[in-house]
């Protein structure tokens, strides 16, 4: 069994989410303490339950400690079925979640598989739906991993409400170790600003702020007012570059002006872009399980977070991979995943899996 102590590094929900998704992609059983320990109300809250309940789906696990608040689970996974599911998360949490802890398991699952999940799509600190749909699965699918997504109707917090549904295909026959390390030729870059139950020309303004500060061309841009069951706003900037993707995205708050949410999206779109890196800073930390699925990589990104270095800690207890980083000049780092060993010295039982470690 491995235990995990959940205070480490980041000390937040992303520790959970990966512990879940790598113990049914690799069913070994894990033992989670001090849940969440670092942030302010400890524990499992709503949306982390979601995240438990829906990989227990997909894997027919036996858990103990699923309760609100709790700060300790033990999660014994079941063989992974692909199928169709439906996830709910019963308050504005965050779908996107819930779609990082079960897409790993489903994708090793070499049938097709198709979800709903309703919830939060365009949530303060969780992966907007368009970064997942334009930036992740395009990146994923360079390794091997197919699926899609599409929005049916947009969730922002706090009233929540919104619904995607994803299609997931077989894996390819044998995964690829990517090679992210230069971005290629900068091919342009475009603008979302999107509104609900506001007014359409704080979208506009948004988009017209990013258009005139950003450090390169704009291309494309769109002020949308989408029809979603609460208020919000979200400012998302894409950069395209011959190799990758990057996004970098604002939310709109009651009492912060729109040129603030707008500015604090091109400064930091800016200042990846002057890097010279090829993965943006939540890519990071999102890209780390599906290149340790495959054996390993190599990308360049931004001065890497806590949840990037907390998530290599968490893989390395599932996966026989090592991680390095290293600084390449004040700007850029490179961080390359190494399989260690072949996936039985780690006790890497399920079949699909073995068969496509590479
Ligand atoms: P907690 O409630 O414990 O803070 P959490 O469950 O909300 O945690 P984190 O551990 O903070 O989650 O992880 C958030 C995840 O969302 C990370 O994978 C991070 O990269 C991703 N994320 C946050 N903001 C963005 C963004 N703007 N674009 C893409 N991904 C994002």
């Amino acid at each position: 069994m491995i235990k995990i102590d959940g205070s480490q590094g980041e000390g937040g929900g992303q520790i959970l989410r990966t512990a879940l998704a790598l113990s049914a992609c690799t069913g070994q059983v894990f033992l989670i303490e001090n849940i969440r320990a670092g942030r302010r109300k400890p524990g499992l809250m709503r949306q982390h339950l979601s995240c438990v309940h829906a990989v227990q789906q997909v894997c027919a696990a036996e858990i103990e400690g699923d309760a609100i608040s709790s700060q300790t689970l033990r999660f014994v996974p079941g063989q992974v079925k692909s199928g169709e599911y439906h996830f709910a998360v019963g308050s504005a949490g965050s779908a996107m979640l819930v779609l990082q802890s079960v897409l790993p398991p489903l994708l090793l699952t070499g049938k097709p598989s198709q979800l709903i999940l309703e919830g939060g799509t365009h949530n303060p600190m969780s992966p907007p739906f368009h970064f997942i749909a334009e930036v992740f699965v395009p990146t994923i699918a360079k390794i091997g991993f197919n699926c899609s997504c599409e929005i049916e109707r947009w969730g922002f917090y706090p009233a929540g409400g919104g619904r995607i549904s994803v299609s997931i295909l077989p894996t390819a026959a044998r995964l690829q170790k990517i090679d992210l390390c230069t971005p290629g030729q900068f091919s342009g870059s475009s603008v979302l600003a999107a509104v609900s139950k506001i007014p359409w020309e704080i979208a506009e303004d948004e988009c017209n702020t990013v258009v005139n500060a950003a450090d390169f061309e704009v291309v494309h841009k769109q002020a949308l007012t989408v029809d979603s069951p609460g208020p919000g706003n979200v400012v998302m900037l894409r950069l395209d570059y011959k190799n990758t993707r990057a996004m970098f995205c604002g939310f709109g708050e009651l009492g912060v002006s729109r040129k603030k949410v707008a500015s604090a999206v091109y400064r930091e779109a800016n200042r990846f872009f002057k890097s010279g890196a090829a993965v943006d800073l939540h890519l990071a930390d999102q890209l780390l399980l599906p290149m340790a699925l495959a054996g390993g990589g190599a990308y360049t990104t931004t001065e890497p977070t806590q949840h990037t270095r907390t998530n290599m800690k968490i893989i390395e207890m599932f996966l026989p991979v090592s991680h390095e980083i290293s600084q390449i000049d004040a700007k850029l780092w490179k961080l390359q995943v190494e399989s260690k060993k072949s996936a039985s010295d780690k006790n890497v039982s399920r079949e699909t899996f073995d068969t496509r470690i590479g």
